[in-house]
């Protein structure tokens, strides 16, 4: 999605494709289709561009060392970069700059899982700080799991995987009223712009939706959970957009706790592409390069976004004409991905007054909806 902005801007884009069917490559003449594991496919690509960035977090942070000890311009860099790669390492940071964490221990047994939930209590959030989306990686434990084979087989993955430590992660279940996503972006310089405050609601630990402004948010957690935000982006030195996925908590940590950090365009700011004078696909190619950052000003009272995954229709396009002749307000972005059952393959953006914001609500349901469940005729 930042490709409609590049060449608006007239800005060339390269992207290292995973696959010939990548869906960045169908929108990107120069995609080289190789493996972003590999230090010399990444040396490869790196030669010629002026900055390297990402669209997920996975690219290992030793390659980035290299690449940097090479000269190439990589933002987020790598010493930002892992705070978004490694669960554990953020959480020491949030700690470090004293921000409001859930309790966590990083437990290397089943030993150790157990003497943190009869400390902070069970069902545990057991997480592996590497590789995780879409809440894979994510495993609640009660106390009479904590031995079962699927425990063991979550610390051998550890193990394995070479993860710093052979270490997961154990949280707190925290007891949050909503989800919140407090969204920046910095340039290298240092200059940070915020966008408002969004609610984000899951389904199954995928994004389904996102409301902005969140409805009814006080100022006071409005006001430190943007504070948060910028802070972490600055002493962490991230450049490009970042995202703080925070868990809402009246009357506790700052009425917010940290859950994690994503440095790339995020779901969470998807309703940017309509809601606001700059998207965050935009704002993250400004920053990158080091351009001044646009204005993050709404320009609707209210976005909501719903995300639309893959469902029983195979043909997006088919459930156009009905979706688009009742739902006219409804902006549809789809990422040209084949629909797979769960997979997210688009979504919806409706602007309007916050007053209407279930109007809104109910616009952006009913469009995602009629894409996912349009009927698809019968095959003879
Ligand atoms: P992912 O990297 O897969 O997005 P997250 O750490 O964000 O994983 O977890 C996915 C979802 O699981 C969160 O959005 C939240 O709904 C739930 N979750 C994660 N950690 C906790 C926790 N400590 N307490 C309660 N719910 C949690």
């Amino acid at each position: 999605m930042m490709a409609p902005v590049a060449s608006e801007l007239g800005i060339e884009l390269r992207v290292l494709a995973e696959s010939p069917g990548a869906c960045a490559a169908a929108v990107v003449p120069t995609s080289p289709v190789g493996d972003y594991t590999d230090l010399t496919t990444l040396r490869d690509f790196a030669e010629g561009v002026d900055v390297v960035t990402f669209d997920h977090e996975h690219v290992p942070t030793e390659h980035l060392r290299a690449l940097l000890a090479d000269g190439v311009s990589v933002h987020p860099g790598p010493n930002a970069l892992i705070h978004a790669q490694d669960k554990i390492e953020m959480r020491r940071a949030v700690d470090r700059l004293g921000l409001p964490n859930p309790r966590w221990a990083a437990v290397t047994s089943p030993e150790e899982l157990r003497e943190f939930g009869e400390s902070a209590g069970w069902p545990v959030v057991l997480k592996t700080p590497r590789g995780g989306y879409d809440g894979k990686g994510v495993m609640l434990v009660e106390s009479h799991e904590v031995d079962s084979d699927e425990v063991a087989s979550w610390f051998q993955r550890a193990v394995d995987a070479g993860w710093n430590e052979a270490a997961l992660l154990a949280e707190e279940k925290v007891d949050f009223s909503r989800e919140l996503s407090a969204l920046v972006a910095r340039r290298p310089s240092g200059h940070i712009r915020a966008w408002d405050v969004a609610e984000s609601i899951q389904v199954n630990s995928v994004c389904d939706e996102v409301i902005v402004p969140a409805p009814n948010l006080s100022e006071d957690i409005s006001a430190a959970a943007t504070d948060a935000a910028k802070r972490l982006a600055d002493e962490l030195g991230v450049t490009g957009v970042m995202a703080a996925e925070l868990f809402e908590t009246p009357g506790r940590g700052q009425g917010f706790l940290v859950n994690e950090l994503a440095m790339r365009p995020h779901n969470s700011g998807h309703w940017t592409q309509d809601g606001s004078v700059t998207s965050q696909f935009e704002q993250h190619l400004r920053a990158v390069l080091d351009l001044p950052l646009g204005s993050t000003e709404r320009v609707a009272p209210a976005t909501v976004m719903k995300n639309f995954l893959g469902g029983s229709n195979p043909n997006l396009f088919a459930a156009y004409p009905s979706v688009m002749s009742e739902y006219p307000r409804a902006k549809i972005h789809t990422y040209g991905k084949s629909v797979r059952p769960d997979r997210k393959v688009g979504h919806v953006n409706v602007t309007g007054d916050i007053a209407d914001v279930e109007e809104l609500r109910a616009i952006a349901r009913g469009a995602a909806d009629g894409i996912r469940d349009y009927p698809t005729p019968e095959l003879d």
